[in-house]
């Protein structure tokens, strides 16, 4: 990496409203599907009769977006071009019963989603988001983005040995945030969010509540080569997979049909009706071929034809921890986007996949490079696999390298997103 780099950073900026504006998987498929808006993009509802006709649509449902653009002459066999990636971030989620407290403290119940780094949540300030569902059923998005929340860790006099023996987090007993002084009042919490939101009191039935840093995204470095922010695993390949749709469907004459998949759970395993391991993208793909007058033989010649390509963020090389990473391979921030192999299928990557992603880097002129693994670390999993072995589908790993993978702030290259953004396009066009 050279600290000359010409970045885009409209793209970048772009990004980091995305970061910001985003901190639930609900808040990413609202900002993705109104970026899709802007393109020509309209939402077609699971519970009504879908028409073939040419042009972009998308599905939500809950914290997950299936997108994808009819090209005009598309037949009922044309094959699809899928970018997969996932809309949550490991965090700390509101409990059904969340009010509680000790000693005169109020504190909110939550429990660990994923695999949460859990000390970078200690000491930061804290907001609060998600969705909350009302009365008659509707969800309504709230987000309260100022410091309200702090998981404050304990002064180094009362616990002398943390620096030389490690910090040890009890996840029921340490992770508790405060949100303020008094006594512990039984729906307060739930109260404070109808007010928030502007409802009357009473009427949230349900939530889906989760903590995020208020702390903005920001450039960091020498020469502002970094970006500094939270929810990059995976909202930065959430991003890119947008703006990378919005640009193929902008292209005449493509041959396949781009597809964007963001699916929710991909931190807890991927098994829900929202996550990779549910049928919801073979049914979106599905209805799309039928409801262009295909048949059973139709949607399988265009399953055989289709590739994903499934992005994720990776490991950069540690500069303090350089034993940890395989010594042959070595992703750097601002590299270009990577190729991700693990030949025990933890990745879907094989030799035709590589040449699938080469061939899309060269064609949008985008530098990249390989992550594997050391052989003595375990390695990590994506979409990837599930997508492949649920649909039967050619699927590709791939990423950015990061920094910092699942902290509640993670560390990027500035010039990555946008590199990995072209690459997209440059595949989704077929
Ligand atoms: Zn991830």
């Amino acid at each position: 990496m050279s600290t000359s780099v010409r970045f885009d950073r409209g793209h970048t900026d772009d990004l980091m409203s995305f970061l910001a504006a985003s901190p639930s998987p609900y808040h990413a498929v609202a900002n993705a599907a109104a970026r899709l808006e802007k393109a020509g993009f309209r939402q077609v509802v699971e519970t009504d009769a879908w028409d073939g006709e040419a042009g972009g649509k998308y599905v939500l449902r809950g914290g997950a977006l299936i997108a994808w653009y009819v090209p005009e002459g598309a037949t009922p066999a044309t094959p699809f071009r899928i970018v997969g990636a996932h809309t949550d971030s490991p965090n700390l989620r509101v409990k059904p019963i969340p009010d509680t407290g000790a000693r005169g403290w109020r504190q909110i119940a939550v429990e660990i989603y994923g695999g949460t780094l859990l000390n970078t949540w200690l000491d930061r300030d804290l907001g609060l988001s998600g969705r909350v569902t009302l009365r008659d059923g509707s969800h309504r998005l709230v987000n309260v983005d100022r410091p309200l929340l702090r998981v404050p860790q304990l002064a180094v006099h009362l616990d002398r040995s943390v620096n030389a023996d490690g910090l040890k987090l009890d996840k029921q007993r340490h992770m508790t945030p405060i949100w303020g002084l008094g006594e512990v009042q039984e729906g307060g919490l739930i109260s404070f969010v109808e007010e928030e939101a502007g409802l009357n009191a009473g009427e949230v039935r349900g939530w889906d509540l989760m903590v995020h840093s208020v702390e903005p995204p920001a450039y960091l470095g020498r020469d502002q080569e970094l970006v500094a922010g939270p929810r990059m695993d995976n909202l930065l390949s959430v991003h890119a997979g947008t703006a990378a749709l919005a640009a193929a469907s902008a292209q005449d004459g493509l041959s396949c049909i781009p597809v964007l998949a963001a699916f929710d759970h991909e931190e807890n395993g991927s098994q829900s009706d929202t996550g990779a391991d549910g049928p919801l993208l073979g049914t979106v793909l599905e209805r799309s071929v039928f409801a262009r007058g295909g048949s059973y033989e139709d949607r399988a010649r265009a399953f055989a034809g289709t590739v994903c390509l499934s992005s994720d963020t990776g490991h950069a090389v540690h500069p303090n921890y350089t034993e940890r990473h395989e010594p042959g391979h070595h992703p750097m921030p601002n590299g270009g986007p990577i190729l991700k192999v693990n030949v025990n299928q933890r990745y879907a990557t094989d030799g035709g996949g590589r040449a699938v992603f080469a061939d899309a880097c060269e064609r949008a002129g985008v530098p990249w490079q390989t992550f594997v693994s050391n052989n003595s670390m375990p390695c990590g999993t994506t979409i990837g696999p599930i997508t492949a072995a649920r649909h039967g589908i050619t699927t590709v790993d791939i990423g950015v390298a990061i920094l910092s993978m699942h902290s509640a702030r993670e560390l990027c290259g500035a010039e990555d997103p946008h590199l990995l953004a072209a690459a997209l396009t440059a595949f989704l066009e077929g």
